[in-house]
């Protein structure tokens, strides 16, 4: 039977798990996250079905299940998986993806790898994930696609089924023309989105820029231009724009052009931090730190989470404050990536290096000024940790959204702690009652740490509220709707 709404993201909806020697479908044991949003859609429609890829031996694996039928708390859907080899993956997906894309969605030219690009490889598999897309959606079908590594999807759909109802969603920023037109492919590309009924960003800066570089590479209708959002401009944040086009015309086709923040369920993260279990974990990590105060860092090993310049601006804050000295602890988690890129290789060793001077440097036998953690934390221990700091300092270079300073917030029902916030985080245009930071002043980092620490509990009261509102009403619910919104229709299926 064809679906009325498909998803299209590379990862699967469940996790694969071998029970007895078979292999069973499982929810997912997080509800944390947006894969459960997305999902939830499929109960307003008569049949849904997801788009992802799973790893195969070769393309042609005689036994690979294309399409397995699932029936969780969501209702019944289907889930075509397209069997990509680790080739493929490593191709469309480590190289492409992360070492062309990313950087340059980042803003970080100099990152930027041209080289081992197999653009071929890249269309392959998009066109892949465009006719496995193709197949499942009924007539006038939505189909939603995610993020960056499937960019010419929307335009292989287009060709496939001019009936459908097409939604692309960037994770990520976007960045300027001037920035964006470095990818060679930039038109492929561009044209590919315009064939979508709506592009959506995560704060209305990400979408006049995709609006700018529109602009810049093809004749095109812009507009009108309408003020933003109030919640979304904030007066010292650089990433605030203040009016937006929100459509554009090429070649007769129409496309909207949205912003919508990624946001977290607050009532699931509310209910983990009030649990009995969270409270205890969070006391014994108090008692751990005993009179000093705790400084929280949680993020990727990623360059643009900018995990060293925060661990140099600790190291300047305790050389020229000697009275800090034993009175601060840092846990600074930096989820090490996939080793086997360079990339990442050097800014773990460049994280491992910082922490070892800071901690040789200033420490005692009773006091380890840094605690770095590369694993992951499970999120159920994280709450814990949120919940038990006294500040979180989250100062990415640059950041599509981070949801990290939102679930910090979520779980702070006691209005206590203090966020430190990189104006270079979507979420900054939200949480404008966060201390701002730019990671890219010394003196603007260092501060807002002193700040932080020295912030009197009516402030923290103060600004934690203003925060909590904010996320609340921009939760992940609120994305989904707003997002869906867009393109459904009174007479769509959704
Ligand atoms: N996270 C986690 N354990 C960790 C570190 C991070 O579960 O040790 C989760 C965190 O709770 C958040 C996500 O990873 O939901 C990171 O999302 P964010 O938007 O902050 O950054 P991204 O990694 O997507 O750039």
């Amino acid at each position: 039977m064809p679906s009325d709404l498909v998803i299209v993201y590379h990862r699967q909806p469940y996790e694969e798990v071998e029970e007895n020697g078979k292999i069973v479908f499982k929810e997912n044991k997080s509800p944390n996250g947006i894969v459960p949003t997305l999902k939830s859609f499929f109960g307003r429609v008569d049949k849904g079905a997801w788009v992802a890829w799973k790893l195969s031996s070769t393309p042609a694996e005689p036994d690979f299940e294309r399409v397995v039928e699932i029936e969780d708390s969501f209702g019944k859907y289907s889930v075509s998986r397209l069997p990509l080899t680790e080739a493929q993956v490593k191709s469309f997906y480590h190289v492409t993806s992360k070492e062309a894309f990313w950087p340059i969605l980042h803003s970080f030219k100099e990152k930027y790898d041209y080289d081992p690009v197999d653009w071929p490889t890249f269309r392959e598999v998009n066109w892949a994930f465009a006719e496995a897309a193709a197949n499942e959606a009924a007539q006038g079908a939505v189909v939603w696609v995610h993020d960056y590594n499937l960019w010419l999807v929307p335009g292989y759909l287009r060709k496939l089924r001019p009936d459908l109802r097409i939604s692309f969603f960037h994770h990520t920023p976007f960045p300027s023309a001037d920035m964006f037109n470095v990818l060679p492919w930039r038109r492929e590309i561009v044209e590919s989105l315009l064939a979508a009924d709506v592009v959506g960003f995560h704060i209305p800066r990400y979408a006049a820029n995709f609006v700018g570089v529109a602009e810049s590479l093809f004749t095109v209708e812009t507009g009108p231009r309408e003020d933003v959002n109030p919640d979304f401009v904030k007066e010292h944040v650089a990433l605030s724009e203040r009016r937006v086009a929100q459509q554009i015309t090429y070649q007769g086709h129409k496309v909207q052009v949205q912003a919508s923040p990624v946001g977290v369920d607050v009532d699931y993260i509310e209910g983990k931090a009030s649990a009995d279990e969270t409270q205890a974990k969070a006391r014994e990590i108090r008692e751990e730190i005993g009179e000093g105060a705790m400084i929280l860092s949680v993020g990727r090993t990623d360059y643009t989470k900018g995990g060293t310049d925060q661990l140099m601006s600790f190291e300047r804050v305790l050389d020229e404050n000697p009275h800090l000295h034993g009175k601060v602890r840092l846990m600074h988690v930096s989820v090490s990536a996939n080793r086997n890129m360079t990339v990442y290789e050097g800014i773990q060793n460049e994280i491992e290096a910082t922490v070892g001077r800071i901690n040789g440097r200033f420490g005692t036998f009773d006091w380890t000024p840094v605690t770095l953690i590369s694993r992951a934390i499970p999120f159920d221990d994280l709450v814990a940790y949120y919940r038990a700091t006294d500040v979180a300092w989250i100062t990415p270079l640059a950041d599509g959204m981070n949801l990290v300073a939102k679930e910090f917030a979520a779980c702070r029902t006691d209005n206590r702690g203090a966020l430190v916030l990189s104006e270079f985080a979507g979420a900054a245009v939200e949480m404008g009652s966060a201390i701002l930071a730019n990671p890219f002043s010394h003196k603007s980092m260092d501060r807002a740490l002193l700040q932080a620490l020295d912030m009197s509990e009516a402030e923290q009261e103060d600004r934690m509220k203003h925060m909590r509102e904010t996320i609340r009403k921009y939760d992940i619910k609120a994305w989904a709707e707003d997002q869906m919104a867009g393109f459904s229709g009174e007479d769509g299926p959704l």
